[in-house]
């Protein structure tokens, strides 16, 4: 009976599959809802950044948002789990428990934590400055025990909005979105910074070559004959293979 077999298999991986798409859409839907909350944020008051890796000493760390204000960084790990979420803030693992199937997950106090200490060497300020928030979507069931801020989808913005002591100036603000984006591996501006990078040497190896150097070894740039005729090419070769095109 190889066919059947087959047959489950399929069943099988589809299956899965299929879970897998569903549980990726719900985390975008509930990704999608916690930014447009924070696009509500009076825009003069609040800079918003989604989605920050920054690399640390073990590799690279991805923060979901930050949001800059004169009342200080808060600092957002969105979750987006289903079922009933236990935990507290000494354990180093949580629990989502789910019709009784049990998931263990690393308590998000402690992953944010890291995002906190992450961002508090990029912009050089104590760790007082910084309101990290863990928040969860509807779907969760919190059974939490926590002196922290771990809150559902629907009232973060307004707990954002109840820090009212000013911390900062807003050049202060200014200054940590710069080094924010400037750090950011994914920015726009970083990529931007990149293709400029790569411009600029374009322009150096013409004028290098203009002025008969090699761009690659220094090297003179002669004519020399080939197969296919005289071009111009490194004094160095075969050392060095740079042709001019
Ligand atoms: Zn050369």
């Amino acid at each position: 009976m190889p066919f059947l077999l087959i047959f489950i298999v399929v069943m099988v991986l589809l299956n899965l599959f299929s879970s897998q798409i569903i549980a990726t859409l719900k985390g975008a839907i509930g990704e999608a809802v916690v930014s447009k909350m924070l696009k509500k944020l009076p825009e003069d008051e609040y800079i918003v950044i989604d989605n920050i890796m920054l690399s640390t000493e073990k590799g690279t760390t991805q923060i979901d948002h930050v949001v800059l204000s004169i009342y200080g960084i808060f600092v957002l790990e969105v979750k987006n789990y289903k079922g009933w979420i236990i935990g507290t803030d000494r354990t180093r693992q949580w629990t989502q428990n789910i019709y009784g199937k049990k998931y263990k997950f690393l308590n998000p106090i402690w992953q944010n934590y890291g995002h906190v200490k992450t961002l508090e060497n990029l912009l050089d300020i104590p760790e007082t400055d910084f309101i990290p928030m863990v928040i969860f979507s509807v779907n969760a069931d919190l059974k939490v025990k926590t002196d922290n801020l771990v809150l559902y989808t629907a009232n973060f913005r307004k707990k954002i909005l109840e820090f009212k002591t000013i911390k900062f100036t807003r050049s202060d603000i200014d200054l940590f979105k710069t080094k924010i984006d400037h750090a950011n591996i994914d920015s726009k501006e970083k990529r931007k910074e990149h293709v400029k990078q790569i411009k600029q040497n374009v322009q150096k190896d013409k004028e290098r070559v203009k002025s008969g150097n090699c761009p690659k070894c220094r090297g003179n740039l002669v004519e020399r004959n080939g197969k296919y005729g005289s071009f111009t090419g490194c004094s160095n070769f075969p050392s060095c293979r740079y042709t001019v095109r």
